[in-house]
């Protein structure tokens, strides 16, 4: 089994309906044979990626397709968290995401505590986005690594995925997470060839792939960034690295269903 637990609802240059978006995910994932896949939406209404609203009325009837929520720092308030934490209850959602450099806000601004708690409260993951976007490298300071380490240590309980491992910083992203066991990371964009060479050649990237993996099993999950990703390579990332059957199964699709509770 394999479960993608990064993907977006979204079109790079040629415009698209979501619903012929969703429609290409499928025939996708029947492709390269992804059994789940689960929904990013982005958090603002925008038309070149689906929102949370969007995603939800996409998915409704899809069984192979998961989502988390979203919202920006500025929408939370008693309202928005009333409407998030039914959307836990009722398992429309199976985790939270925040963009940290997508948006100038800090993961330790403290207008995020409410957010993190209802995380916490029904055991659903906080993904943090992380990395520099290669037109704007300051964007990063925002979601170094540095700062979601004080995020696990005042959340003991909380589970968080730091999505894209940091890029290009990947031995800096390895290091100062070490011994922080709520700390997880997925797999996204990082079989991109500009990440990859960005990051120090795929020696380094199969190194600190393999690294983490031996250092905690449990802490490393498959995920593409589809549309942007292109899901064979990453596929055949996993698969290039050695690390037993066993370790593969848990990155493809076991680590993912401990934390999304699927
Ligand atoms: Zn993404």
């Amino acid at each position: 089994m394999i479960i993608d637990s990064h993907i977006h609802i979204s079109f790079l240059r040629k415009k698209k309906n979501f619903s012929q978006v969703r429609d290409n995910l499928l025939l996708n994932m029947r492709k390269n044979r992804i059994d789940y896949s689960i929904v990013i939406p982005d958090n603002i209404a925008n038309s070149q990626c689906a929102d949370l609203e969007t995603v939800m009325s996409l998915i409704k009837s899809e069984l192979n397709l998961y989502m988390v929520g979203t919202l920006r720092v500025s929408q939370v308030n008693k309202v928005n968290l009333l409407k998030i934490e039914k959307l836990f209850q009722k398992k429309i959602i199976r985790g939270f995401k925040i963009f940290p450099g997508h948006d100038p806000v800090y993961p330790t601004d403290k207008r995020w505590c409410s957010m993190y708690k209802l995380c916490v409260k029904y055991n659903f993951p906080l993904i943090i986005h992380t990395g520099i976007n290669v037109d704007n490298r300051r964007c990063a300071k925002y979601n170094d690594p540095k700062h979601i380490i004080k995020v696990a240590e005042k959340y003991p309980k909380l589970k968080i995925i730091i999505a894209h491992y940091f890029w290009p910083k990947l031995d800096y992203c390895f290091s100062i997470t070490n011994g922080f066991d709520n700390i997880y990371f997925d797999t996204s964009a990082l079989a991109d060839p500009e990440v990859i060479r960005m990051s120090g050649g795929i020696k380094k990237m199969k190194e600190v792939l393999t690294k983490t993996i031996k250092r905690r099993v449990k802490s490393v999950l498959f995920g593409t960034d589809w549309p942007i990703g292109n899901v064979k390579k990453h596929i055949n990332l996993i698969n290039s690295l050695r690390i037993t059957e066993e370790e593969k199964h848990k990155v493809f699709y076991k680590n993912a269903l401990y934390l999304f509770n699927l």
